[in-house]
């Protein structure tokens, strides 16, 4: 199945229609930003890494019951999708304090939450995308309310198995963003990538908070070897999967 027109291009990928009009092609760049795209950059092979274990992580939540938008990948930094019109709203599922959670509350980098947080940023760039209440997000129609209460629950199952999967990668899952899409059939898919771009990933084992960062945040806080930190989580899930 070919590319054939450019629909979309987005920080991390280009979206393309193809010969069916209910799956997009999507193409994994390497290119990084971070700070709503004031801090751009590169991370050599970052596409094709990022599409495999995005892949590998789709299979592996559709194993556990969660419907995604993947189908396949024709190509090491390519993956066949079933096109889904986003919601914009980035749910975003918390296990230990960090980022802008820390920023804004004061909470220690680091301290082990209670309980997993759920919280829904609104998906506009032009507006930095805030936080939102509940409230506001109903008022904007972002999702209905039935939407809302779905997106909070299949959030937190899919945080459970990710948990657990990390956990036996020597990983520990500290945050993660999710988009969520709805198909043709008005289906809620999970949608966009699963990647160590929207996971914030410690290495288990690794007690220093600079050297234990395995994700994103290697590049957004000038860490270097974000590559190899890449290629290791891949390394990682790949061994954990064969393993099973
Ligand atoms: N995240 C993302 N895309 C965004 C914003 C956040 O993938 O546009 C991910 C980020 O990598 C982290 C989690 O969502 O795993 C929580 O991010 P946070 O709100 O702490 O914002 P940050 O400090 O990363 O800007």
């Amino acid at each position: 199945m070919s590319a054939q027109k450019q629909i979309y291009e987005g920080k991390a990928k280009i979206l393309y229609t193809t010969e069916d009009r209910s799956i997009l092609l999507a193409h994994y760049k390497d290119d990084a930003t971070a700070f709503n795209a004031q801090k751009r950059g590169m991370i050599s092979g970052k596409g094709e890494i990022n599409c495999k274990i995005a892949a590998m992580m789709f299979q592996l939540l559709e194993r556990h019951g969660i419907t995604t938008h993947f189908i396949d990948c024709p190509a090491p930094n390519q993956m066949r999708v079933r096109a889904v019109k986003i919601l914009p709203v980035e749910v975003v599922v918390r296990n230990i304090a960090a980022g802008s959670l820390c920023q804004q509350t004061g909470l220690t980098l680091g301290t082990v939450l209670p309980y997993p947080l759920v919280e829904f940023f609104y998906k506009n760039d032009s507006l930095g995308d805030p936080l939102l209440t509940h409230d506001r997000l109903l008022l904007l129609n972002l999702a209905t309310p039935e939407q809302v209460e779905e997106l909070q629950r299949r959030a937190l199952r899919i945080n459970e198995i990710l948990t657990s999967f990390f956990h036996r990668c020597g990983l520990t899952l500290v945050d993660f963003k999710l988009e969520f899409g709805v198909d043709q059939q008005q289906k809620l898919l999970l949608a966009d990538e699963i990647s160590p771009d929207t996971c914030r990933l410690w290495d288990s084992t690794v007690a220093d908070p600079d050297r234990r960062v395995m994700d994103k945040d290697r590049f957004r806080r000038d860490l270097g070897n974000v590559e190899s930190a890449y290629q290791q989580v891949l390394e990682r899930i790949i061994r954990a999967v064969d393993s099973n």
